[in-house]
């Protein structure tokens, strides 16, 4: 057995502690299936694990990292055999298993989904849980109804992983989307991603009211607290909207108001226990519904020894778009 670089999170007196160090294959985790990781990428998620900001790491040592793609290489369970190209995000990926910065991951063959024909592993990392979210995000909207002809769809923390990868499939599906930023300057890389309208996130960061004027017919929603709660006030009789995230907060300060008098939906996305086939789909969509060219423009690559610091990066709101990490 030998060793593989990994980033390493340990308990400390106060709080946590993150290196990229060199970790011990003899400490990898049970699972059934060994996989070479090729590329990985940086959430929201990846900056409060490496950074400690948040209790996201639930065992110690832990190798950081929500995500991963790569290629398998040693199997005993019966759907892969070593070479497959897999992908594998959440289930407790870098929270309580050993995660994705890492050359090296032992998971649950269960865990895997197949990296879909056309799709390269750095694709699927420069989409990561980020885009996947988004995904899932844009299938629950469908799911309920809200199509192109139904009115606009606005997009929160528009300019985040989130955010531009779901501005980038509605705008392929046809959807009016609007995005709502705080980096207004933002504008024209948002109007690239296929924006139709670009809103300052201070319209809709105030105190909520019960109801305000209707103005989309569904949302996407990446930052929580009073944004969420202005959102719902916003949307049409009928509408939905998909909440995934919480990059301004965790509380949710609205009335049941949206729900009873206008019968609008709050639709949970949560990417980490999600349903195999559901993340199925949602990979199958990704090919055919997200450009790869703006999926190109969005995406920046750093080496794992750039992943500490970008995780700081991320937490400020300074990271445009999506971070894949190269990891072999
Ligand atoms: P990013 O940091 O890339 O994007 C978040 C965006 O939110 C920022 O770019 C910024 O957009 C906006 N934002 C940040 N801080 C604030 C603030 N204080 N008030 C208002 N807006 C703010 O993160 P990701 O896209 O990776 O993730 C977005 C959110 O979704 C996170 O909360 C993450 O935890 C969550 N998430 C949840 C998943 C799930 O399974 N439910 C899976 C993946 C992510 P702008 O500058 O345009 O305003």
């Amino acid at each position: 057995m030998g060793t593989f670089k990994a980033i390493r999170i340990d308990k400390a007196d106060k709080g946590t502690t993150a290196a990229l160090t060199q970790f011990d294959e003899a400490e990898l985790m049970e699972g059934d299936v060994t996989v070479r990781v090729e590329w990985s990428t940086l959430n929201y998620k990846d900056g409060l694990a490496v950074t400690g900001k948040a209790p996201v790491v639930r065992r110690f040592p832990m190798i950081a990292g929500v995500d991963f793609a790569g290629t398998v290489e040693q199997s005993s369970h019966p759907q892969w055999k070593p070479g497959d190209k897999v992908i594998c995000n959440g289930w407790g990926l870098g929270e309580t298993h050993l995660g994705a910065y890492a050359e090296k991951a032992r998971v649950k063959g269960d865990w895997l989904v197949r990296l879909p024909e056309g799709m390269s592993t750095r694709d699927a990392m420069a989409i990561g849980t980020a885009g996947y979210t988004a995904m899932l995000a844009v299938l629950a909207l469908e799911k309920h109804g809200v199509m192109p002809n139904n009115g606009p769809v606005v997009v929160t923390g528009a300019a985040g992983g989130v955010g531009s990868v779901a501005l980038a499939v509605l705008s392929k599906l046809g959807y009016h989307a609007i995005a709502s930023t705080g980096r207004m300057s933002e504008t024209p890389y948002l109007k690239g991603l296929g924006a139709t309208e670009v809103i300052d996130r201070n319209e809709l960061s105030g105190p909520a009211k019960p109801l305000a004027r209707e103005r989309w017919a569904g949302g996407i929603d990446s930052v929580g607290s009073t944004t969420l709660a202005n959102v719902l006030s916003m949307t049409k009789y009928a509408g939905a909207v998909a909440a995934c995230g919480l990059a301004a907060g965790m509380d949710l300060p609205s009335s049941v108001a949206p729900f009873i008098l206008r019968g609008v939906c709050l639709l949970g996305i949560d990417s980490v226990m999600c349903p195999i086939e559901l993340r199925k789909t949602a990979w199958q969509r990704l090919v055919s519904d997200l450009d790869r060219t703006k999926l190109a423009e969005i995406t920046h690559e750093i080496g794992l020894d750039q992943v500490i610091d970008a995780g700081a990066k991320i937490l400020a709101g300074q990271v445009r778009g999506r971070i894949v990490v190269k990891i072999l």
